[in-house]
C-alpha cells in the first residue's frame, strides 16, 4: 500500500530549489516513488494524507545533539566561560539515573520529531543503551559513542561495540560514526587512531573543536600552532569529519580549514549563550559543507531547527556586516540538504525528489505566520515556528499527525 500526500504545495530543495504547486506525492516502501500533479497518483487502496493549504518539504536534519542530557534544560544559564572548563559538568547533574536520562532521550526523541528533525547526529557515553531508544522513536540519526583519553579502553570498547551493532552504512536508518569527544579531551594517538580507524570501515569522524580558548591552548602545549593544525597532525580533515562548532579559529585557519575541506556542524544558540561569539560562517557556506546542530539543552536550550537557522543567518549578517550575505534559499538548503551532505546522507534525503526516502515535513500555511504566500521559503526561515509543523514522516512513516506523536512504537514512553 502507498501513502499519497495530496494536494501540496513543495518546497523541494532540488538543485534549483524549485517550488511547486498542487503536487501529490507518492510515497511507496519508504520512498518518494512520484511527483505529479494532484489528483493524479493516487490507486484504490492507498493511504491519502490530506495537503491542501500545505507546505511538504524535507525534514530538518540536526547534525549535532547529545539526546539524553535533555533532562539539564535550565539548569545552567548566563555562566561565564571558565565553568564550561570542568569538562562541561552540570549543576546536579549526578543525582540522574540512567532511568531518568532514558525518559530524557525519549522526550528529546519525541521534541525532535514534533519540530520537524528527522534526522539526528547524536553522540554522548552510553550510545549503546541510548541508540536503540533513538531507533524506536522513528528517526534517522548517526550515533558515535564517546571516545577520550580519560575513558581509556572501556570508551574505545564501546565504540567498538556500537560500530558492530549499527555499521557505517547509511543506507540504514541508524547508523554509526566514531566520536572522539574534543582535541584536548583526546591526545593525538588517540585522534590519529579514530581517524585510520574511520577510514579503515568507511565511517565519519565526529568531533568538538575549538569549542573554548583553554581547549586550544592545550593544543598549543602539545605543540601544533592551533586547532587545525593538531586536526591535519592526526588525519582528521575532508569532508568525513565533522566538526562541531569551531569558533576559536585564526584567519589563516579558516582559509586552510576551507583548503581541507572538512565539515562544519554550526551550533550557534550554543556557541553564543556560552561562549557569547560564533563562527562567520559566511566564510565557509558553499565552499565545505556546513550543517546546523541543536547542541545540547545545557547550552541552547532549545531543540528547535528554525530558530537555529534563523539564528545562523541573522548573526551570520552580523559577522559579516552584509545582510545579502546567507540568502534565504541558502539557509533552507543548510537546514536539510546541507545537514544531509555533512552527515553524508543527501544522497538518500535532505530534498523531495523521486527516488529519495520520505523523510518530510508538512507545514500549515493557515497559520498566520504562514500568510501571505508570496515566498514559502522565506515564510519558513523568517516566520514560521514549530506550531506550523502539522506532520512528520521519517522513512515514509507518519511519526507526527496534526501537531501530535501519531500512535507507534515508542510513543506512549515518549510521553512520559
Ligand atoms: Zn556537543
Amino acid at each position: 500500500m502507498a501513502l499519497v500526500l495530496h494536494n501540496a504545495a513543495v518546497l523541494t530543495v532540488d538543485r534549483e530549489n524549485r517550488v511547486l504547486a498542487g503536487r501529490d506525492i507518492r510515497i511507496e516502501d519508504g520512498a518518494i516513488a512520484a511527483i505529479g500533479p494532484a489528483g493524479t497518483l493516487a490507486r484504490a487502496g492507498d493511504e491519502t494524507l490530506d495537503c491542501t493549504r500545505a507546505l511538504v518539504m524535507p525534514g530538518f536534519v540536526n547534525v549535532h545533539t547529545h539526546a539524553a542530557t535533555a533532562l539539564f534544560r535550565g539548569l545552567s544559564d548566563d555562566l561565564p566561560r571558565a565553568f564550561w572548563a570542568n569538562a562541561y559538568r552540570v549543576p546536579g547533574q549526578e543525582r540522574f539515573t540512567p532511568e531518568d536520562y532514558a525518559r530524557s532521550l525519549r522526550g528529546a526523541c519525541a521534541e525532535y520529531l514534533l519540530n520537524g528533525v528527522t534526522c539526528i547526529a547524536d553522540r554522548l557515553a552510553g550510545m549503546e543503551t541510548w541508540a536503540p531508544i533513538i531507533e524506536e522513536s522513528g528517526l534517522r540519526a548517526v550515533v558515535g559513542e564517546t571516545i577520550t583519553d580519560a575513558r581509556g579502553s572501556e570508551g574505545w570498547e564501546a565504540s567498538e561495540r556500537v560500530l558492530a551493532r549499527y555499521g557505517t552504512d547509511p543506507s540504514r536508518r541508524v547508523f554509526a560514526g566514531l566520536a572522539p569527544h574534543a582535541l584536548d579531551s583526546c591526545s593525538d594517538a588517540l585522534l590519529a587512531r579514530c581517524a585510520a580507524r574511520a577510514r579503515d570501515l568507511g565511517g565519519r569522524v565526529f568531533i568538538h573543536v575549538a569549542q573554548n580558548e583553554l581547549e586550544v591552548e592545550r593544543v598549543r602545549e602539545r605543540g601544533h600552532a592551533g586547532a587545525l593544525a593538531c586536526l591535519r597532525a592526526a588525519g582528521l580533515t575532508g569532508p568525513d569529519v565533522v566538526a562541531a562548532h569551531a569558533i576559536y579559529l585564526s584567519d589563516a585557519e579558516m582559509e586552510g580549514w576551507i583548503e581541507d575541506g572538512t565539515a562544519i556542524a554550526h551550533c550557534p544558540a550554543s556557541n553564543l549563550k556560552i561562549e557569547a561569539r560564533t563562527l562567520p560562517i559566511h566564510r565557509f557556506v558553499g565552499r565545505v559543507p556546513v550543517g546546523l546542530g541543536t547542541d545540547w539543552t545545557a547550552t541552547n536550550n532549545s531543540n528547535d531547527m528554525i530558530v537555529e537557522a534563523r539564528l545562523a543567518a541573522l548573526v551570520g549578517k552580523m559577522l559579516a556586516d552584509d545582510p545579502t550575505v546567507l540568502p534565504v534559499g541558502q539557509m533552507i538548503r543548510m537546514l536539510t540538504i546541507e545537514g544531509a551532505r555533512v552527515l553524508g546522507i543527501d544522497h538518500l534525503v535532505g530534498s523531495v525528489e523521486v527516488g529519495k526516502r520520505a523523510d518530510l515535513v508538512v507545514i500549515d500555511l493557515d497559520q498566520p505566520e504562514m500568510m501571505p504566500a508570496h515566498d514559502l521559503a522565506s515564510n519558513v526561515l523568517y516566520a514560521a515556528s514549530v506550531r506550523s509543523i502539522r506532520d512528520v514522516l521519517v522513512d515514509g512513516r507518519v511519526l507526527v499527525r496534526g501537531r501530535a506523536l501519531a500512535a507507534g512504537p515508542g510513543t506512549a514512553s515518549a510521553r512520559e
